[in-house]
């Protein structure tokens, strides 16, 4: 029976050692649960990189956690310390994830690093094919695995092979100026479907093929080498039902209150209201930023001091590199001056946390918080404004939303912003704190029907149904 390779970077499950022991369990994001009627309940298997660098294991131990991760329909791809500094640290994290979404001043481009992705590109494809059998269909996700369709490809030319990024694609003239651009789109292009969260990343996508690699682009097909590959627009959903029905359980009504929820609860009432945001720390997810914008709508509406506190969630993320580590220590500063300015022995403006939380307190907050600030300067997508939504169980809550989300492509209802004006933030702040509840419902009623129809399995399915459309069409030329 045929059956499908979902490839990532990372595999869904977390190995920790302890002396000489160990445990694999199994981590439930987003892209795992899309993948779960793929990989779980069907006959697929799932390759990816354990999280465990290979120098830190004796062969020995090395061979018994490789035994675990196969057992749960997983096989690891070996990476050594220096690979991933390179690589993911390196190649992915510090060239292609700032230029892809528009800081080119922080891509950094080392020749040993683009050196190490091919590298690392390769010992993947090297997993794949050895565990690809004639009929199989391969699905490669994200920006680290850009080479790996094209490597596939040229040792199984029969292979369907689908590839989505799940961050922007940025427009042509951003993308001109990577320095190994024609390497980048030729890997892409192994692929028969190429999927993008909204359709401007794909005309993105498709306006650089044409003008760097010069070939013939009609409607949303590429020709090339004999193969017509073809490329369309997926954006992922959630699982809705997931956060919803968490929310009536874990909600406002339900009787055993987490110390968070109390927290949180004594500072709502009828003219008191709490505005949230959650993000990874990230220097895309504009945090200094609405830091500043918060500023400004203080001082122009001081009406609100005392009445309104920002509950800001910033997750640790990749903090060995340079520019995250200067990110956290400008948040820090940031609001510690803003509380500095504003607070009063009974009010600080801003509550801030600076960790991650476990999904009972995620839905804590979503459900405590009258608006949502989710205001990035560019975001491939951006689940939490969808998760915000699913959680709004009465209907009420105002989702402020920045352009520059993915996301915003399907969120029309949103008070969408300019991240950049704080003038912009100030007032939608304002319209969403004074919104009457009839109109927060009616909104919120179309998003939360949108979310719920076009949710996660929604969008692998839908991916698989047109990759394989892809395979027939290929068995009809033949
Ligand atoms: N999240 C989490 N723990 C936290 C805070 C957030 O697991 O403490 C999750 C959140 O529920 C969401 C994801 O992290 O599913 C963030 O996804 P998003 O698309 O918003 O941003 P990304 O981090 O992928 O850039």
């Amino acid at each position: 029976m045929n059956k499908t390779i979902i490839v990532s970077n990372r595999l869904p499950l977390q190995v920790s050692i302890q002396d000489n022991s160990f445990k694999v369990v199994p981590s439930v994001g987003g892209l795992a649960t899309g993948m779960k009627s793929v990989h779980a309940e069907g006959n697929g298997i799932w390759i990816g990189w354990s999280g465990i660098p290979e120098n830190d294991l004796s062969p020995e131990l090395s061979e018994e956690i490789d035994s675990k991760i196969r057992d749960a329909k997983c096989v690891s791809v070996p990476l050594t310390n220096e690979d991933i500094e390179e690589y993911y640290e390196g190649f992915s994290n510090r060239a292609l994830w700032p230029l892809f979404h528009y800081f080119m001043e922080y891509s950094n481009f080392e020749q040993n690093e683009w050196e190490a992705y091919k590298r690392v590109n390769e010992k993947f494809a090297e997993v794949v094919i050895d565990n690809l059998e004639d009929g199989d269909t391969v699905w490669v996700h994200d920006y680290q695995l850009l080479l790996l369709p094209q490597l596939i490809k040229d040792k199984k030319p029969n292979t369907t092979i689908g590839f989505f990024l799940h961050i922007p694609f940025p427009s042509y003239e951003i993308f001109r100026t990577f320095p190994w651009r024609e390497e980048i789109l030729t890997g892409m292009l192994g692929a028969d479907l190429l999927g993008f969260h909204t359709y401007d990343y794909e005309r993105h996508f498709l306006s650089s093929v044409k003008r760097i690699m010069r070939l013939e682009v009609q409607f949303n097909e590429i020709s090339y080498h004999d193969r017509i590959i073809k490329v369309d627009s997926f954006p992922m959903g959630i699982d809705y039902d997931k956060f919803h029905n968490a929310a009536l359980e874990h909600g406002n009504d339900s009787e055993e209150k987490s110390d968070l929820r109390k927290r949180l609860e004594e500072h709502i009432s009828e003219d008191k209201k709490l505005i949230l945001s959650i993000d990874r720390m990230d220097y895309t997810k504009g945090i200094p930023n609405r830091i500043k914008a918060f500023e400004y709508f203080l001082d122009n509406y001081p009406e609100y001091k005392e009445r309104v506190r920002l509950v800001m969630l910033a997750v640790p993320s990749r903090s060995n590199v340079p520019q995250y580590q200067k990110l956290k220590r400008e948040t820090d500063e940031l609001v510690g001056r803003i509380n500095g300015k504003f607070a009063t022995v009974s009010w600080t403006p801003i509550w801030y946390f600076y960790r991650s939380m476990p999904f009972n307190n995620l839905i804590d907050l979503y459900t405590s918080s009258d608006v949502a600030l989710i205001t990035p300067i560019r975001d491939g997508m951006n689940l939490v404004a969808k998760e915000y939504v699913a959680t709004r169980t009465k209907g009420n809550g105002v989702l402020i939303l920045s352009e520059m989300a993915g996301s915003s492509k399907e969120m029309n209802e949103a008070l969408l912003i300019n991240p950049n004006s704080h003038e912009d933030f100030a007032v939608s702040l304002k319209r969403a704190l004074t919104m009457p509840l009839e109109e927060q419902q009616t909104r919120m009623k179309f998003l939360q029907k949108r979310l719920k129809r076009y949710d996660v399995e929604k969008w692998a399915d839908e991916f698989l149904k047109s990759l394989e459309d892809t395979k027939n069409l290929k068995n009809q030329n033949v």
